[in-house]
C-alpha cells in the first residue's frame, strides 16, 4: 500500500489511477486533484509527509 502525501489516504498501488514520479521515486493518489496538487508542489508535500514515510525511523 502506498499513501497518497496530499490528503493522507491509503492507496492501493494496483489500483491507483492517479500517479506521479518524482526524484526517481512513484507516489499513488486517490485522486485528479490530489496527483494535480503534488505536481505543483511536491516538495511542499515531500516535507510535510515524506519524512515519516522514507526517513529513517527513529527510536
Ligand atoms: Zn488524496
Amino acid at each position: 500500500m502506498a499513501l497518497d502525501l496530499v490528503c493522507g489516504t491509503v492507496v492501493d498501488e494496483e489500483e491507483a489511477a492517479y500517479i506521479s514520479q518524482y526524484q526517481g521515486m512513484t507516489f499513488y493518489f486517490c485522486s485528479p486533484e490530489c496527483k494535480m496538487a503534488f505536481d505543483q508542489e511536491p516538495e511542499k508535500y515531500l516535507r510535510e509527509r515524506g519524512e515519516g514515510m522514507f526517513g529513517a525511523h527513529e527510536g
